[in-house]
């Protein structure tokens, strides 16, 4: 491991040789006490990008100034708005530009994939997902299930944590899904997990849905913008993400879908709406239903193009900077941050556990942290003092270094926040 040193010297010092460094400025920080927050939930709700207020802007003055005629006529015509996503979007999600679009929410967009991915037979009806999933995707599988008249507790299968871990072995979800063999239709997993911050080997666990005959679909949220991803490489059948987490596109804001090429022709069913009409004659408003090739045929409602202003400006910076150079930094101002809780827990006697993986293969921008002896106050403190974690009961406080705007001197002053309260 490097040998890191927890001053402010040094910090200052990683600063200044970041090369990501310029990125910062481009953010909003909430302010404490007239400085900047630390802020460690880039993976809940990223900081918003100064000029996604450009783009914002740019679709009200042209709704303003053009009328309906700005579907056609602005500078970024509406009705094909989305298209710009393909390509930058594609490169960061690892995938051929038809493969991946834009639209609804992330549930949504889950729900609305299962309609073509989750057709169940008496015979293969079976879905594999991980123990303590997010609850949306919880709850999305259970009412998938039952809407199709089936039993969750026969066709969910649940891969559960090994006694005293809180992190799942791979081995073990190979082994559900060679044991669910033929009665497998579905695994849907996330690439990194929401609460250990756990990565996950997309490329096998799709292998291994196919070997049986399933399909492998993943909830990227805490993905996107975070890892590397080859989706279409790793012959994922397709996924969804949100934008707002890793990729800053604001509270709530439409969701990314991807949909491997070799589904495209296929008659697979789907619930469709115009915007999913081929484009050259979804203005003819005939009654039959001819889809547009690729992921662009899954779209259904024209899109909320004040949603996804913001997401464009964010898609475009990712592009500008790469997924490389992101990771290389996640990779060393996450490790840093690990020093510093370690060198903080060495000086003070306090025990934290972090559950997150220590190995860099498994983890991206997280560290999950349990807080032996201390509770919710400590979390209440670290918010009075301008840091700003995300709690997760009952004692685990999830710090996600967010690599475009997060500083090394910022893990140094949250070390010596953490320290002033534990040595009282
Ligand atoms: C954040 C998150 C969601 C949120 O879903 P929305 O439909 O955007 O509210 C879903 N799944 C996972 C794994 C998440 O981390």
């Amino acid at each position: 491991m490097t040998t890191f040193k927890n001053t402010l010297a040094y910090a200052q010092q990683l600063d200044a040789a970041d090369g990501l460094r310029a990125y910062r400025s481009l953010f909003n920080f909430p302010q404490h006490h007239g400085r900047d927050v630390i802020y460690f939930t880039g993976n809940s709700l990223g900081l918003q990008l100064k000029r996604s207020r450009d783009y914002v802007n740019e679709v009200m003055d042209d709704w303003a100034q053009l009328g309906v005629e700005g579907h056609f006529k602005a500078d970024k015509p509406w009705w094909d708005y989305h298209e710009r996503f393909a390509n930058p979007l594609g490169k960061l999600m690892g995938a051929l530009p038809s493969e991946v679009s834009v639209m609804n929410t992330l549930t949504v967009n889950l729900h609305l994939l299962l309609a073509s991915f989750y057709q169940p037979t008496a015979q293969r009806f079976k879905i594999i997902c991980e123990e303590k999933a997010f609850p949306s995707d919880q709850y999305m599988l259970q009412t998938q299930v039952e809407w199709h008249g089936l039993d969750p507790k026969e066709a969910i299968i649940e891969v559960k944590r090994r006694e005293g871990s809180a992190l799942i072995d791979e081995a073990d979800i190979l082994q559900a899904i060679a044991e669910a063999g033929d009665s497998l239709a579905l695994v849907l997993w996330g690439g990194v997990n929401y609460y250990s911050g756990q990565v996950f080997d997309m490329a096998r666990i799709a292998q291994a849905a196919h070997a049986v005959g399933a399909y492998a679909g993943f909830d990227l949220a805490h993905a996107a913008g975070n890892i590397t991803l080859n989706l279409h490489d790793w012959d994922v059948d397709f996924a969804a993400w949100c934008s707002y987490k890793y990729m800053n596109a604001g509270p709530g804001n439409v969701s990314g879908y991807f949909i491997h090429e070799k589904h495209h022709a296929s008659n697979l069913p789907r619930l469709a709406g115009w915007w999913g009409q081929i484009k050259n004659r979804r203005f003819l408003m005939e009654p039959e239903f001819s889809p547009e090739p690729g992921a662009l045929g899954w779209q259904i409602s024209n899109q909320s193009i004040l949603a996804l202003a913001p997401y464009l400006a964010s898609v475009e910076l990712f592009d500008e900077v790469g997924m490389d150079r992101i990771i290389e930094k996640r990779n060393h101002i996450t490790a840093y941050l690990e020093y510093i809780l370690l060198d903080i827990a060495e000086q003070t006697g306090a025990h934290f556990e972090i559950i997150t993986p220590t190995d860099q293969k498994e983890r991206a921008c997280q560290l999950s942290v349990y807080l032996h002896g201390q509770g919710r106050e400590l979390f209440n403190y670290l918010m009075e003092q301008g840091v700003v974690p995300d709690w997760r009961e009952p004692n685990v406080i999830r710090l996600a270094p967010a690599p475009l705007y997060c500083s090394y001197e910022d893990m140094y002053q949250f070390g010596q926040i953490l320290k002033a309260v534990l040595v009282k």
